[in-house]
């Protein structure tokens, strides 16, 4: 892992997702190294040309004094968009702690999005905002499969403990499945595991892009070697995922869930 210090300008900045303000990336580029991660493009972005995804990590140093709690309030802050807040070197940089420390007094709704246990460590703080909400997200419960994957996140089990703990602290939490792995996840399962913790469900599908569809298709050739025609499939008709997003409406609405699908329906992008 290559690791890196730079200066950045602003930590929390302006979102171009829909329906988040704003979106706070402690550090640029992400240790979890998935292999499906959408974020990938911030190579270019970033000074990293010739750089691996997941092999290179910039601690973000800024002045922390410049973060103003009431400027958003009444706003949406989602940690992370391009990289994981709870990543194995959060253990000793705290740059996601440090940053939510000076938030602590805003009425913003504070969202937070991991595959790490870690998270667990910052229940104290939680506690200090009026709205917050913690998520894990999950594509499977087969730890193999996981660790092929999400090489370096948290064990899937171990991140359902964590939304737990954070639920039975007074936190309110969602499991956010995704990606949906065609014929590999298991949501209802996932569901059932997690329902009595989990204030909400969301479900986004498996996005395949350029960059990595290769990587995908290697892995379901060595692991799922019966679902590789499945998977070429689904890359010419996006019907799948309708049937498949039909089928979780109705699971939802039988065991009576709180639940949001943001199912892309250009599936495999050429983009
Ligand atoms: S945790 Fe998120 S940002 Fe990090 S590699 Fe995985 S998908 Fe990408």
């Amino acid at each position: 892992m290559k690791i890196d210090f730079r200066e950045a300008k602003s930590i929390i900045t302006k979102s171009n997702i829909p329906s988040i303000d704003y979106v706070i990336n402690p550090y640029t580029g992400c240790q979890h190294g998935c292999i499906y991660c959408y974020a990938e493009f911030m190579i270019r972005f970033t000074g990293h040309k010739g750089d691996k995804w997941g092999q290179f990590l910039d601690i973000k140093s800024f002045d922390l004094n410049k973060i103003k709690p009431q400027k958003y309030n009444g706003k949406i802050i989602l940690l992370s968009s391009v990289t994981d807040p709870y990543l194995p070197l959060e253990k000793k940089y705290q740059n996601t702690r440090k940053i939510l420390e000076k938030l602590v007094g805003t009425e913003a709704e504070i969202s937070i999005l991991t595959k790490s246990k870690l998270v667990v460590r910052d229940i104290d703080l939680f506690k200090k905002f009026k709205n917050v909400n913690v998520g894990i997200s999950i594509s499977t419960l087969d730890e193999n499969f996981a660790r092929i994957i999400e090489r370096a996140a948290s064990k899937p089990l171990d991140r359902l403990d964590a939304i737990k703990q954070i639920s039975e602290a007074g936190i309110e939490t969602y499991t956010f499945i995704s990606p949906f792995f065609p014929e590999i996840t298991d949501f209802k399962a996932i569901i059932e595991e997690s329902r009595e913790y989990s204030n909400r469900f969301m479900f986004e599908n498996l996005n395949f892009r350029p960059h990595n569809v290769p990587r995908i298709i290697k892995v379901i050739k060595e692991y799922y070697p019966e679902l590789v025609s499945k998977y070429k499939e689904i890359q010419k008709d996006q019907g799948y995922w309708d049937i498949l997003e039909s089928e979780i409406e109705n699971y939802c609405e039988k065991k009576n869930l709180n639940y949001d699908i943001e199912f892309h329906h250009g599936g495999f992008s050429k983009s």
